[in-house]
């Protein structure tokens, strides 16, 4: 049976005070609360240590890595760095990644397999743009990015592995794919690994939806068949929206 997962994207967000008060704040909420799902926090990586510990309910994970294990490329943090200092998960492939750093299917490839080797869990996003979706390419760009980055794996892999599905015209824009739009996405993702690998792999794997999902959306988005949870930017800053999207499971 798939895990649903609710996971918080903060980007470039909060002070450390703050960050840590949301983590703290949200840690003890769902402290011996029966959990119905997996809660991530990927945070800044400057205040990944200063969240990390292993007792707690909210995992926390990196927004970035870096392929390569060490060498010559400044200001960049390694996946093993990452690994090292206890975190959890790493987010790849983010579209703002992908549209304001460039970086290409071939180099998230990359990443992909340095933060698998490392044992850490992937949040692999993928997503088209609005002209995309408008000139109806949207299934097969996402479909290619799922390919060109992850594809190659063997299908044990896809243990580590968790879907996002943003629409870039979705993101911080306050503009929602429709339940309807977004279930029909992730059956077409479930359906691009039923065809690469197997139907169980395909019914395995989460899918999150992410993109302007907030309390008085969330229960319509995540409640699709196809859909495992969120990956929530702007609402996962506020304690109390962040919470009652995670009582939508
Ligand atoms: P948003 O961001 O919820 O603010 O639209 C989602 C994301 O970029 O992960």
């Amino acid at each position: 049976m798939r895990k649903k997962i609710v996971a918080g994207n903060w980007k470039m967000n909060l002070s450390l005070e703050e960050g840590q008060s949301l983590h703290k704040t949200i840690n003890s909420e769902l402290e011996g609360a029966s959990a119905n799902c997996e809660v991530y926090h990927f945070t800044p990586s400057i205040y990944l240590t200063s969240l990390i510990n292993e007792d707690q309910k909210v995992q926390v994970g990196a927004q970035n890595g870096h392929p390569e294990k060490s060498g010559a490329f400044t200001g960049e943090i390694s996946m093993s760095q990452l690994k090292a200092i206890g975190t959890q998960a790493v987010l790849i492939g983010h579209s703002e990644r992908r549209q304001l750093f460039n970086e290409s299917d071939s180099f998230l490839k990359e990443k992909v397999d340095a933060a698998l080797s490392e044992g850490l869990k992937v949040f692999f996003c993928c997503g088209e743009s609005l002209e995309q979706r408008e000139n109806g390419d949207y299934n097969t760009t996402v479909v290619n990015q799922l390919k060109n980055a992850l594809f190659h794996l063997d299908s044990t892999d896809f243990q580590k592995i968790v879907i996002a599905y943003e629409p870039i015209w979705a993101i911080g824009t306050g503009k929602t794919a429709s339940p309807e739009q977004a279930n029909e996405m992730h059956q077409n993702i479930r359906k691009s690994f039923a065809h690469a690998y197997s139907k169980e792999i395909a019914e395995d794997i989460s899918i999150l939806y992410g993109g302007s999902c907030k309390p008085s959306n969330a229960s319509d988005l995540l409640t699709q068949s196809d859909i495992d949870g969120g990956l929530i930017g702007g609402a996962s800053l506020k304690a109390e929206d962040f919470l009652a999207i995670i009582s939508t499971y």
